[in-house]
């Protein structure tokens, strides 16, 4: 096949044209995740756009820098952090502490093994574990007499 210059000239022009075109929409690309990707790490808007300004003016080794700077933890991940950080916080305060001590005891104790506090008291009906000032057990419904309290006592 025998080209003349003017055919050679054309060709390389159109595959200059068609790796311009390549790399234009790969950086079209890139800016369109770039943005994407800022948008679930942060709502700050000076971030979004300085971002965006990253890839625009370098476009290769702004995606590059960006991966660096960018937030590790998306707003997502840190929003179900938090949500676990409470339930941990939440866990703990349940955890019922003795008055007498404050070591932590079991819900279940109805004296604290260590400073021998009483901190439940047994139903005189079923003999389910109920809190000290209640006068009715949630478990069976038998008032707890007031006998019982002061034999215990
Ligand atoms: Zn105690
Ligand atoms: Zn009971």
């Amino acid at each position: 096949m025998n080209l003349d210059p003017q055919q050679i000239s054309n060709l390389s022009m159109i595959g200059i044209a068609l790796i311009a075109a390549f790399f234009a929409a790969l950086w079209l690309g890139l800016l369109f995740w770039v943005i994407r990707d800022i948008r679930l790490r942060s709502r700050d808007p000076f971030l979004m756009i300085l971002s965006a300004l990253l890839v625009i003016i370098l476009p290769m080794v702004g995606v590059i820098i960006y991966l660096i700077i960018r937030p590790g933890k998306t707003i997502e991940d840190r929003y179900q952090a938090a949500l676990e950080e409470e339930a941990l916080l939440q866990e703990i305060e349940k955890q019922p502490k003795c008055p007498g001590c404050g070591r932590s005891v079991d819900a279940k104790w109805i004296l604290c093994p260590a400073c021998h506090t009483r901190l439940n008291k047994l139903c005189i009906s079923c003999g389910e574990v109920i809190e000290i000032p209640w006068n009715l057990c949630p478990y069976c419904g038998v008032p707890q007499q007031k006998v019982y309290k002061e034999q215990n006592d």
